[in-house]
């Protein structure tokens, strides 16, 4: 008997008819002799209308406030699922993020899960149940909600999988597994059989959001090996493991793209002191994330520094940085830019495989696609370019190497 977790992402219980569909596949598990434990996300579009009610009624919302609000978009989903199971005349049980056992720690909207004691699950396992766990939330020590950040749930689960011991862990979605590239941007996009954590991870935080990069961290940390799959059909989705050497035969296994980039260029710092520490302390502070960094001395004997982050932080990054400047000196500007993405390709292979690198601004080059800012990771490569330009960056890149025909 064997012990399966299986998350169901928001599109798979998006109507009542999918709360149906997963219903019945979960009793399919049960009934072939698994004891079965669903993390479950809220129905798809739920989460956005509660962030957006919460910015209708004012500006800044409090994240504690924030995060009560979002944590019923999965109690929602959990509640009408187990009503789909009984129904079915089957046993099954739900629970919150709290009472499942998930102990939270760190800052509203972006908890961190600090251990997760999982009696209360056993105890309904033992009892026969379906176990439908709300995904995407936790609770603190002190009894505060907590959501893990956007596209959480993979986190609950893969975090749930790795407390119960489980043998299996599926997280179930709208595509039948991860692909070379998001199959709604590169149609010829293929379904890749078998990813590394590294791989996987670096497409996650280069913007294949098929799966929240901190739940693959954590995979990984644990040795969690997870399968993406379909939860409309029974094709084998992808394994996500440790690295094997045969992975290495590839030089880039996928293609990311990420949009809603934006540039900020801090120029005329003529600060002897350590400038990168102040700007980048300033923004820290403000708990922005900033991604690419590249400094340089102008010929004037003037620093510039340019950091990209997600347009959403642009204006939280020019009110912090906007005190620090006058300490980089006396004619120290910002500049901003919005309109930007990123593209990536990975693959553990490029550490093996020189020209990457060439092959991709080649591809770019001959389309005619500018770039702009470049970084790199060992087994990453990512460059910005106009966000009017970033699909027909990822089809030339894809097709530059030869993704569409891949086997293995
Ligand atoms: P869920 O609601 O199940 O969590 P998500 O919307 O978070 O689903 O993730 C699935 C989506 O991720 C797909 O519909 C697809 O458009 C997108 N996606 C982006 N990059 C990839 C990729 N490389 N492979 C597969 N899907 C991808
Ligand atoms: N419902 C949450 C979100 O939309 C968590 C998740 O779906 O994984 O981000
Ligand atoms: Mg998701």
């Amino acid at each position: 008997m064997a012990l399966i977790v299986q998350k169901y992402g928001g599109s798979s219980v998006g109507t009542i008819d999918r709360i149906r569909n997963v219903a019945r596949r979960l009793i399919e598990t049960h009934e072939q002799g698994n004891r079965v434990v669903a993390v479950i996300s809220a129905m798809s579009g739920v989460t956005d209308k509660l962030i957006g009610m919460a910015h209708q009624v004012m500006d800044n919302p409090p994240e504690r406030e924030l995060d009560m609000l979002m944590a019923t978009g999965e109690q929602q989903s959990i509640a009408l699922l187990v009503m789909a199971i009984t129904d079915m005349g089957h046993k099954a049980v739900s629970f919150t993020g709290a009472q499942a056992g998930i102990c939270t720690y760190g800052s509203h909207t972006r908890g961190r899960i600090e251990s997760i004691d999982p009696e209360k699950v056993v105890a309904a396992l033992n009892d026969g149940c379906i176990v439908v766990c709300a995904g995407f939330q936790g609770v603190t020590r002190e009894g505060a909600i907590h959501t893990l950040g956007r596209g959480g749930s993979d986190l609950s689960a893969i975090a749930m999988a790795a407390a119960v011991r489980a043998d299996l862990c599926q997280i179930f979605t709208d595509v039948d597994g991860v692909y070379t590239c998001d199959p709604r941007v590169v149609k010829d996009a293929c379904k890749i059989p078998v990813l590394s954590y590294e791989e996987m991870l670096e497409m996650a935080s280069s913007g294949s959001k098929v799966m929240q990069a901190r739940s693959v961290e954590f995979a990984k940390k644990f040795g969690v090996v997870f399968e993406v799959r379909n939860s409309m059909n029974n094709n084998p989705g992808t394994i996500v493991q440790e690295e094997n050497r045969a992975m290495e035969s590839l030089a880039v296994r996928g293609v990311s793209i990420e949009r809603n980039q934006a540039r900020v260029t801090v120029s005329g710092i003529t600060a002897p002191v350590a400038y990168t520490s102040l700007i980048l302390s300033a923004l820290a502070e403000a708990e922005i994330n900033i991604d690419m960094i590249v400094a340089n001395t102008a010929h004037d004997g003037m620093a510039r520094q340019s950091f990209t982050m997600n347009m959403n932080d642009l204006g939280a990054a020019q009110a912090a940085l906007k005190p620090v400047l006058p300490q980089l000196g006396p004619k120290a500007a910002m500049e901003t830019e919005a309109g930007l993405a990123k593209l990536s390709v990975v693959g553990v292979g490029m550490r093996s495989n020189s020209g990457v690198a060439a092959r991709v601004f080649r591809a770019l080059a001959e389309a005619g696609i500018a770039t702009g800012m470049i970084a790199t990771s060992e087994i990453r490569i990512s460059t910005t370019v106009e966000a009017a330009d970033i699909e027909q960056a990822a089809r030339v890149v894809h097709a530059a190497f030869n993704l569409d025909q891949i086997t293995a």
